[in-house]
């Protein structure tokens, strides 16, 4: 047996260095005996020696001693004896790890006598098998009697794990055609890359009218790749976008006349359809009432949109709308508000920031059924005009609190000064035509008035007040009449009573500011 296990630890190395050494000295032998046999046998005489010639030649050959082809086989086996006692363990190959995976030692191996004496590895645990890289250390190999070498391991942590391409679709889907393919559609995963899905390239070809071939490719960082593409049917089922030109919601007084300002429709695949809304509907601005107009359009792949807008037709003609402006004030404000629950009238206030000392007042003009509106919960002209974002944040800071003391949320409003207010240029040019037409676009409604009792510049006194307002009330319209119910606006208050009483003994009815009324706007002179 001990013959076997020393052939088996004999590597191809030493049994071909063996045969070289088998073959040299083989060939040297036939050279030596060669040379012996032409000295002897010189070719002239060789006739002539006859049968004692030919037995003295058998007698060299016996008797040739040749030491060389000697000498060379045991100075070879030495050679190779020494070389197979000292030799050492050499490694070959690495050990190699796919990146967050358990370590591989089977590409190792540490070859001695023709075996492998690798078992295990110490130590490895050291390298962070989650990062790529190269990674040396050194290991001690114990071999033969009691002898050790220290050796220097490779270890190479490597990705050879290729992305992985998810597909939210599969061959033959049908996909809408707003769909963006090149952003949606997918999802990239890979077990090293963190940030994989930037890296994905998406091309989109069309194969014919309504099929597309989407391609994902993908390498990461390791250089594995990975591909996927697929073939979609691209549907337009997305409708077209229908938008009202002017307001959703109309008042137009009776008689009076109705507008259209139609819409504009834009879809995705088509463009710009308005050209082809279809507008159903009529308003007879003769016959008070509630009137539907239908705006309809379809784009090319059959998708149809559709809105609607509300007219209505109210007869507001000899209507006072009563309006009381900059309150509340602790001592006009609950007299006015006596005054029309005795009369069984209903007004309009716009009001500016109150206290808690008047915040009751804002709870009563709800509760008494009168409307409530934003003047402003500053009135500063020099602060409130000096922006458009400044303007719309003081209303907004009233509106909440109005909601907040009332839960009414008012969308009526009346600009400081009226929408023709002048002094607003000093603060800042133009302001007011971009304002009036931002609150109406952010869903307020702004009411200036068309009767003015001047009881806050000029009229001084209740006469002169009351003067004021009849003198320009009208059948023939609607009347918003402009007045006060600040601290010292005590010509008003006397006035009231006489103005509702004119009012009511000619005709007038009276009421409050709803989101129905017809607005009375100024021109803008900003
Ligand atoms: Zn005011």
């Amino acid at each position: 047996m001990g013959k076997y296990i020393f052939l088996s630890g004999m590597s191809k190395v030493y049994i071909v260095e063996i045969i070289i050494l088998l073959a040299v000295v083989i060939l040297i032998g036939i050279i030596c005996n060669k040379k012996k046999i032409s000295k002897k046998i010189p070719k002239k005489n060789s006739n002539v020696l006859g049968r004692t010639g030919a037995a003295l030649i058998e007698v060299e050959k016996q008797k040739g001693f040749r030491p060389l082809p000697i000498i060379i086989l045991l100075v070879g086996i030495l050679i190779i004896a020494l070389q197979y006692a000292f030799e050492k363990p050499q490694i070959s190959g690495d050990i190699k790890i796919n990146v967050g995976s358990q370590i591989d030692d089977s590409n190792l191996k540490i070859m001695y006598h023709n075996k492998n004496i690798f078992n295990s590895v110490i130590g490895i645990s050291q390298i962070d098998t989650n990062i790529i890289g190269e990674y040396y250390f050194n290991i001690d190999v114990p071999y033969g009697k009691n002898r050790k070498i220290t050796k220097r391991i490779k270890v190479i942590v490597t990705d050879t794990e290729a992305p992985i391409i998810a597909l939210d679709y599969k061959n033959g889907d049908k996909v809408s055609y707003t769909k963006d393919l090149t952003v949606e559609g997918y999802t990239i995963t890979d077990n090293y890359d963190k940030d994989i899905e930037s890296k994905a390239k998406v091309s989109i070809k069309q194969k014919n009218e309504k099929i597309v071939v989407v391609s994902y490719y993908v390498q990461d960082s390791s250089g594995n790749i990975a591909q996927e593409s697929v073939e979609l049917e691209i549907i337009d089922d997305v409708k077209p976008d229908l938008v009202l030109n002017g307001d959703a919601n109309v008042t137009i007084d009776l008689h009076g006349k109705y507008e259209e300002l139609g819409a504009i429709a834009k879809d995705e695949k088509d463009g710009d359809l308005t050209e082809k809304i279809k507008i159903d509907g009529i308003v007879d601005t003769n016959i008070v009432g509630e009137y539907v107009i239908k705006y309809t359009v379809s784009d090319s792949s059959g998708n149809s949109t559709q809105i609607t807008r509300i007219i209505n037709v109210v007869d507001s003609k000899g209507v006072i709308f009563l309006t009381f402006d900059d309150g509340p004030s602790a001592n006009i404000t609950p007299k006015i508000l006596d005054i029309l629950k005795r009369k069984g009238v209903k007004a309009t206030f716009f009001i500016v920031n109150y206290n808690d000392n008047t915040e009751y007042l804002v709870k009563r003009i709800v509760s008494e059924g009168h409307s409530i509106g934003i003047h402003g919960y500053s009135h500063d002209y020099s602060k409130i005009y000096v922006s458009e974002d400044v303007f719309m944040e003081n209303i907004e800071t009233l509106k909440n609190k109005i909601k907040n003391t009332t839960g009414v949320n008012t969308k009526l409003m009346r600009f400081p000064g009226g929408s023709s207010n002048t002094v607003s240029k000093k603060y800042c040019q133009g302001i007011m035509t971009n304002l009036t037409k931002r609150v109406n676009n952010e869903g307020y409604r702004y009411y200036d008035w068309n009767v003015s009792s001047e009881d806050a510049g000029g009229a001084y006194t209740s006469t002169a007040v009351y003067n004021n307002v009849v003198n320009y009330l009208s059948k023939e319209r609607i009347n918003v009449v402009l007045m006060h119910d600040a601290t010292d606006k005590v010509w008003t208050l006397n006035a009231l009573e006489n103005i509702i009483d004119y009012g009511l003994s000619h005709g007038y009815k009276f009421s409050n500011i709803t989101e129905d009324t017809p607005l009375v706007h100024h021109r803008i002179n900003n």
